[in-house]
């Protein structure tokens, strides 16, 4: 898979667009891009594996409604992408054990456990980025901070 310049907002939206028909009626999508993040070199397919992971979860949280947020915005040397849901929230004592492989809190057959740690490992060890989690009840962000530069 190669490592090449890509935009980040079509990847964005070319995840979008797999997840429609899938997305309740009673979930609002917003899209709230940066029109100033430049192209970012990354490994395109492995990041929007990312994204499906986020939206996915994010989706799982809300159920029937709600509102899912993509945001992306531009740091000092990083691009920001958050996920966003209005859904319950993390427990403060399960905030670090969600990013671990086999970590699930859904029923047996319906999660793997394995989505958050794909994507810690395809943001920090593939990326040079960073993959968080801030979170209350009706406000979650995941946030993946992505490296402006080559920095593999
Ligand atoms: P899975 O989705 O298969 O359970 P993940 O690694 O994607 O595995 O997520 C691990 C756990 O993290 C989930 O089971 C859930 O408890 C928690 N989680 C992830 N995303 C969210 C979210 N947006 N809101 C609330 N909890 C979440
Ligand atoms: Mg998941």
């Amino acid at each position: 898979a190669p490592y090449q310049v890509v935009d980040v907002r079509e990847l964005l939206d070319s995840t979008l667009a797999i997840f429609r028909g899938k997305i309740p009626p009673g979930v609002t999508v917003v899209t709230d891009y940066d029109p100033d993040l430049p192209p970012i070199p990354a490994y395109a397919g492995e990041l929007n594996q990312v994204w499906t992971n986020l939206i996915h979860n994010a989706l799982d949280a809300m159920g029937d409604t709600g509102t899912l947020t993509v945001r992306t915005s531009r740091g000092h040397d990083v691009a920001l992408v958050e996920i966003c849901d209005t859904g319950p929230g993390v427990p403060e004592e399960l905030r670090e054990r969600i990013f671990e492989p086999f970590f699930t809190t859904k029923p047996v057959g319906s999660g793997t456990g394995l989505g958050l740690d794909i994507s810690f490992r395809i943001v920090a060890g593939r990326h040079g980025g960073d993959l968080r989690v801030e979170s209350r009840p009706g406000d979650t962000r995941f946030q993946v901070r992505l490296p402006l530069t080559e920095s593999r």
